[in-house]
């Protein structure tokens, strides 16, 4: 299985809604700043790779996207998981929380 190499993604807000965005306001300090592309999932639960639904190969880990605040919180601080198939394109997400 071909990994892509790490990257932290950071995020950099496009308009002013966006750069007044609250913080969390209890949770831990790293909770919204684990956007990552590449590398190894940083799982919340238990490892998860997907199979391609076509070729029945195991997916790449493609990318995670934290969750944002308060207001945008993927169940409990959790986050979205990506996985891409390159030879079929195909793509399955899900997500995993505390
Ligand atoms: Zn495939």
């Amino acid at each position: 299985m071909t990994k892509i190499p790490p990257f932290y993604l950071k995020l950099i807000p496009l308009n002013e809604e966006a750069n007044k965005l609250p913080s969390f306001r209890w949770a831990d300090d790293a909770i919204g700043k684990r956007h990552k592309l590449g590398g190894e999932p940083d799982y919340i639960q238990s490892k998860e790779v997907p199979i391609c639904p076509e070729c029945r190969k195991e997916m790449i880990f493609y990318a995670q996207l934290d969750s944002l605040n308060d207001e945008f919180c993927i169940a409990d601080c959790g986050m979205i998981y990506i996985f891409i198939c390159f030879d079929c394109n195909n793509v399955v997400s899900f997500i995993q929380s505390f």
